[in-house]
């Protein structure tokens, strides 16, 4: 399922993976975002963006201030791919804030205890992310607990959340002697050291063989059921190349036909890398789904991610920092540069947009402009609220105005 506006092979947007962590109360949400931000801050050098940002450190003072904003959207870089991590409120009820987060996401981790497996909160959340076409790929973390357990784990995925797991990993070491995993894709085995630390990469322990070449096995015909293309190699050659499969799975992410699931320990500071290529692999970035919806005064329109495309983004939070009312927006048509008039559909006034900021784990990036797939923050605007549109005043338009079902954005 491709919706690709401009050619994919050169488009910047396809870098671009707007990231949503989704987890019931205690799963270990926080644990993985931190994990995520120390990684991709420790490897910052490793993959640049380009995007032309001044980088400027947060003092103490700010650093606070950070953590605040830090709650809506903060920015980090992986492997060339930039990745904004949306924060999706922990609690889980049909709030206009939970809502929103989810619109604006292109994709997420759901994050399971592999203890406590599905519970009824994680529950709720998977459905309310059905309900949004929000792409998944499943973390089962806590796998260094007593009692922890993959298998029961993917067991309750299947039976209580009717998905269809595909599992790309077999643990290495139960509960406290869990130490890495088989990457079932590339049949390499990842360690990590006694202090977490990275990983190293080598092939599938002896012990261990008969097993990971099972699992991978079932891995192919799990895919071969639901993708016609893996279905053919499986047919032909009674197996599935890597290649083939690595695709399927990402069309099958994207579809929600199937759930690759991954595992780990955040705490112990185990699967979190494997986690992000997963989701640089599979999950969508801005141009991979559906153009979003909006009315003008002449009906519906459709916009597509083109940064070429008249402006129009949705405000997703709104802060009060000391440097100011901060709108945190989702672009996602057009470009908007420092010092444009935008039209707040809200209170049907243009408003000047001030600084253009991108925020990470420490510290801001200022930027001179945003375009469709980007996240930011904008310093300046003084009646937007959450849930408005922005836009270029030359062309109006409401995003995902609410409907009956959908009650939850109020667009004054
Ligand atoms: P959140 O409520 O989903 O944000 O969960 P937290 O990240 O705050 O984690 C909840 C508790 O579980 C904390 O006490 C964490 O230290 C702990 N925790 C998180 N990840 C792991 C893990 O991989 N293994 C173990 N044993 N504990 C973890």
């Amino acid at each position: 399922m491709h919706h690709c506006s401009l050619d994919r092979a050169r488009n910047p947007l396809t870098v671009v993976r707007n990231l949503g962590i989704l987890a019931h109360v205690d799963a270990g949400k926080t644990t993985v975002t931190e994990r995520i931000l120390y990684l991709t801050g420790a490897t910052h050098k490793r993959g640049e963006v380009h995007d032309g940002t001044t980088v400027t450190d947060f003092d103490s003072q700010e650093r606070d201030r950070g953590i605040t904003i830090f709650a809506a959207a903060v920015s980090c870089v992986w492997d060339g791919h930039r990745i904004n991590l949306i924060d999706t409120p922990g609690h889980v009820d049909f709030s206009d804030e939970v809502t929103r987060s989810l619109r604006v996401l292109d994709g997420a981790v759901a994050v399971f205890d592999a203890v406590a497996g599905v519970e009824p909160q994680s529950e709720a959340v998977w459905r309310q992310a059905d309900r949004h076409g929000v792409p998944r790929i499943a973390f089962v973390n806590k796998l260094d607990r007593a009692g922890a357990d993959l298998d029961s784990a993917v067991a309750s995925l299947r039976d209580r959340l009717g998905t269809v797991p595909l599992v790309v990993q077999l643990p290495i070491g139960r509960e406290a002697g869990f130490t890495g995993v088989v990457d079932l894709v590339r049949m390499r085995a990842l360690v990590w050291g006694a202090e977490g630390g990275s990983y190293e990469e080598g092939p599938v322990p002896e012990v261990l063989r008969k097993d990971a070449v099972g699992r991978r096995r079932l891995l192919e015909e799990a895919v071969a059921e639901l993708h016609p293309a893996a279905l053919e190699e499986f047919c032909a050659r009674s197996s599935v190349s890597d290649g083939t499969l690595a695709a399927a799975l990402r069309e099958l992410t994207l579809s929600g036909e199937g759930v690759v699931v991954l595992c780990g320990s955040a705490y112990r500071n185990r699967g979190i890398e494997p986690l992000l290529e997963a989701v640089v692999a599979y999950l969508p970035s801005p141009v991979d789904v559906p153009p979003v919806r909006g009315e003008s005064g002449d009906g519906a329109q459709e916009r597509a991610a083109d940064p070429r495309a008249p402006f129009a983004a949705l405000v997703f939070k709104v802060t009060s920092t000391a440097t100011g009312r901060l709108t945190c927006l989702r672009v996602y048509s057009g470009t908007v540069r420092k010092g444009d008039v935008v039209l707040d559909m809200g209170v049907r006034r243009t408003e000047r947009v001030g600084r253009i900021l991108r925020v990470q784990a420490d510290r801001h990036a200022e930027t001179d402009l945003a375009v469709a797939g980007d996240i930011v923050a904008v310093v300046g605007l003084k009646s937007a609220r959450a849930g408005t549109t922005l836009c270029a005043p030359s062309a109006p338009l409401v995003l995902e105005p609410p409907t009956a079902a959908d009650p939850v954005v109020s667009v004054a």
